[in-house]
């Protein structure tokens, strides 16, 4: 066997096991190839139409009045994403932070947030219906759900949640996140919101991006709002931090002044010299994310040669990079990530151990070797360690570098097998 891959204790059963799946990736390959270059030529026509030039990214300081490279990249990701404004800042710290800017800056006292894809992601359920530190709920905005049936939206449980006055919004959660489903398509999001607006016109409809973004050709422009991180697909792997909040211009413009303060809104927020990395970030990331959804197909493919339950499946639809493995074991997640770890650019020296992350019910494990803390458009793996011992992996800034790295944590889950 080569020697770098025995260097970097790659198992000769995952080498194997690798060389008699990949020719049968090709045309599945293609196809995310096709995508990229519709997303790419997307992204170059918008930076075209704004004229972008190095004058866009020049750092700003204090207040950040007439920020020219905040206010045109606002216009690039309105632009690629079909919808009339755009709020895109560094000043998000994370993708949790950006979601709750989003409902807190359309729900008010007495109104209902109604989750039509079950709960939604673990973080937001303490920004929702926590106790404490200024939830949804202490404002007196209730929170109801509809649990989804069959691995789709229950339509006659929407039907009759709507019947409630009080719901203001819908909430829809694109990707599948710690659960066994297929996460849901732009076109089936749309249908559902026809759906919603047909009976209900006053309701709006907000959706969590996150991991969805340019992995299919259209991003969820029906919506009112919609919001992901920028250290997942959008950021290419080079924003530094931050989130986006994208849909119609009046509600754009009610998240900003609830991110800065009513009555700031657009127009203040120092961009502190990265804006450049967000534009390039940004214009790499139709490629970034078509080598993340490669690397979540060979893992795919991988894992399930290797007698694993995968979701979704090698040639299933994708909407979201994430690829979920079923281990049915705390050891074997545990190896998975540590393998994982252990072959990522950075840090592949230490060794993830479960831990009780703030925001998450259950002990989770995190491998997480990337260049930006925490950035899972890098390649990365977690898993909550409760049954079925599902781990989840995500990213790859190139399909070389992650194929390594499926290859390496593959190899740590047959030595504990
Ligand atoms: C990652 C993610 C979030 C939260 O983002 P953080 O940056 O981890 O706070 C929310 N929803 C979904 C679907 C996600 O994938």
């Amino acid at each position: 066997m080569n020697e770098v891959l025995k260097e970097l204790g790659i198992d000769s059963r995952a080498v194997e096991a690798a060389q008699a799946v990949e020719p049968r990736l090709r045309p599945l390959f293609s196809e995310i190839e096709r995508r990229e270059s519709a997303n790419q030529a997307r992204v170059l026509a918008a930076f075209r139409k704004h004229r972008i030039s190095a004058a866009h990214f020049m750092p700003t300081s204090g207040y950040g009045y007439d920020d020219m490279g905040r206010d045109t990249l606002d216009e690039v990701f309105a632009d690629v994403f079909g919808t009339e404004a755009a709020l895109v800042r560094p000043h998000f710290i994370s993708g949790t932070h950006t979601l709750t800017v989003m409902l807190f800056s359309v729900l008010r006292p007495g109104d209902m947030l109604l989750s039509v894809t079950g709960d939604p992601y673990d973080t937001l359920i303490d920004v929702i219906c926590g106790e404490e530190g200024g939830s949804l709920k202490e404002f007196g905005i209730s929170y109801g759900k509809v649990d989804l049936k069959n691995d789709t939206f229950d339509y006659e449980k929407i039907e009759e949640a709507l019947q409630n006055p009080k719901v203001r919004a819908v909430f829809v959660t694109r990707s599948k996140g710690y659960a066994w489903r297929e996460s849901f398509s732009v076109e089936d999001m749309a249908k559902l919101a026809e759906f919603v607006r047909v009976r209900r016109s006053d309701v709006l409809i907000l959706v969590d991006n996150c991991y969805g973004e340019f992995v299919g050709t259209e991003e969820p422009a029906f919506a009112d709002l919609f919001a992901g991180s920028l250290i997942k697909n959008p950021g290419g792997g080079l924003a530094p931090s931050g989130g986006y909040i994208a849909g119609k211009a009046e509600y754009v413009r009610l998240a900003a002044d609830r991110l800065t303060a009513p009555g700031l809104g657009l127009h203040g927020g120092a961009n502190f010299g990265v804006m450049k990395d967000l534009y390039l970030g940004f214009f790499l990331a139709p490629h970034v994310v078509a080598e993340a959804v490669k690397c979540a197909v060979f893992c795919a493919a991988l894992m399930e040669k290797l007698g694993y339950d995968v979701c979704p499946r090698p040639a299933d639809m994708r909407s979201d990079i994430i690829e979920a493995i079923r281990f049915g074991s705390a050891e074997r997640v545990i190896a998975f990530c540590k393998g994982l770890q252990a072959a990522s650019p950075i840090d592949s020296h230490v060794s993830p151990e479960p831990w009780a992350m703030p925001g998450y019910a259950d002990a989770v494990i995190m491998a997480a070797g990337a260049f930006t803390q925490g950035s899972s458009i890098e390649i990365s793996a977690d898993g909550p360690i409760r049954p079925p011992y599902v781990a989840y992996m995500q990213g790859g800034l190139t399909y070389e570098s992650g194929k390594l790295a499926i290859l390496k944590a593959a190899s740590e889950v047959l030595k504990v097998e």
